[in-house]
């Protein structure tokens, strides 16, 4: 595709225009604050690892085993919460244990399918 503006090939346009030649595409602010905890954590692991998730050091049975270590933390961690909202469900703010725990599956849901467990316990497994 061809973007009216700047005349460049590109692999998709938006109205005509490529993705730099857009300044009006409103962010999603939940993106950027994901992408924002992504790049501190990355910038925090170089310096604290020195090797980018390039690195060739681990087999792949070495990656399956942290991330499985890392889903098993997360099972805990949801079941730590999950407990906790329980026991506020049983107080007297059935309301809000109702909401809290519908916002923590769909969170849950939406976590899990974007991969996003694994960044949650990486100190503890290195
Ligand atoms: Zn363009």
């Amino acid at each position: 595709m061809i973007c009216n503006k700047c005349k460049k090939d590109v692999m998709a346009t938006i109205h005509d225009l490529c993705i730099e030649c857009h300044d009006d595409i409103p962010r999603d602010p939940i993106v950027e604050s994901v992408i924002a905890k992504y790049q501190k954590r990355s910038e925090e692991g170089m310096i604290k690892y020195g090797v980018t998730m390039m690195r060739d050091d681990l087999s792949t049975i070495d990656w399956l085993n942290h991330l499985q270590e890392e889903l098993m933390d997360a099972t805990l961690y949801l079941e730590r919460l999950r407990v906790k909202l329980e026991s506020i469900e049983v107080s007297k703010d059935d309301e809000l244990a109702t909401f809290s725990r519908s916002l923590l599956e769909d969170l849950h849901f939406k976590l899990s399918e974007e991969g996003y467990f694994e960044q949650l316990n990486n100190d503890d497994n290195e």
